[in-house]
């Protein structure tokens, strides 16, 4: 764990009306950091996702910079710097490139910022400023989901969470996305937390991985260290 924790996550639980979910989650991830959770199916990590930007009942705690988000509203949560890109993108199908990434700016004021966020998200994401009066609807699956992050960081976040971005994607498509994710990362110290099925590409980009099972944590540690495990290996890189 870093030591500089800009996201900590104490005794974590959350759900749906009657139905508990995540039972106790902790972790911390540091400022600027990629951070990979990994699971199966059912496991949970949309859930801790929806539960940090507000969409679902939560207990316990969940700090940004030292501030408290938990049981706050999504908008209050948006507010304050969390981008959520959820599975399936979220995008307004009806709507047009432009407008879709201008929605993204709702958190904003100034006019002239938008205008130089939208040059940014272009210099990211060339082919959307090809596309500008498209409707998001006609656009691929990874346009699309370009599309979707791009509108994330719209809103300037600190914290971008990212759930499954590979989801119906080609490879090729993918590692391409994967790859400016990093340059995200890097270039604006936006601390990152991603959910993937896809365990290597996640494994490639996060400093650091949580393995999420029925609810729980149970593995934590650095990419490397992650990787370095003979069951998770087994059970979501395909090998040994
Ligand atoms: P996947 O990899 O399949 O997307 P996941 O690890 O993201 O799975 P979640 O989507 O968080 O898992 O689901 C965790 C549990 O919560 C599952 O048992 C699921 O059925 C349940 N669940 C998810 N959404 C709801 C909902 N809206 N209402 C009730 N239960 C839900």
């Amino acid at each position: 764990m870093s030591t500089d924790s800009f996201l900590t996550i104490s005794d974590l639980s959350a759900g749906y009306g009657d139905a508990r979910v995540l039972h106790g989650v902790n972790l911390s991830v540091g400022r600027g950091e990629i951070c990979a959770i990994l699971g199966p199916n059912g496991a949970g990590k949309t859930t801790l996702l929806r539960a940090l930007s507000g969409a679902v009942w939560t207990r316990g705690s969940v700090r940004l910079d030292g501030a408290g988000l938990a049981r706050r509203s999504p908008d209050a949560i948006a507010r304050r710097g969390v981008a959520h890109v959820p599975e399936g993108r979220g995008t307004f199908m009806p709507l047009t490139v432009e407008e879709n990434l201008r929605l993204g700016a709702f958190t904003r004021r100034g006019r002239g910022e938008v205008e130089a966020d939208l040059d940014r998200i272009h210099g990211y994401f060339p082919v959307l400023k090809t596309r500008l009066r498209q409707v998001a609807g006609s656009l691929s699956g990874g346009e699309q989901q370009m599309l979707a992050i791009g509108r994330a960081l719209m809103s300037r976040p600190r914290l971008l969470l990212l759930d499954e971005p590979s989801l119906g994607l080609a490879p090729l498509v993918t590692r391409e996305l994967f790859r400016i994710v990093r340059t995200i990362n890097e270039q604006e110290r936006t601390t990152v937390v991603v959910v993937e099925q896809n365990a290597h590409l996640a494994l490639d980009i996060a400093q650091q991985a949580h393995v999420l099972e029925s609810g729980r944590i149970v593995l934590s540690g650095s990419a490397d260290e992650i990787r370095a495990d003979e069951q998770v290996a087994q059970s979501y890189l395909g090998y040994r």
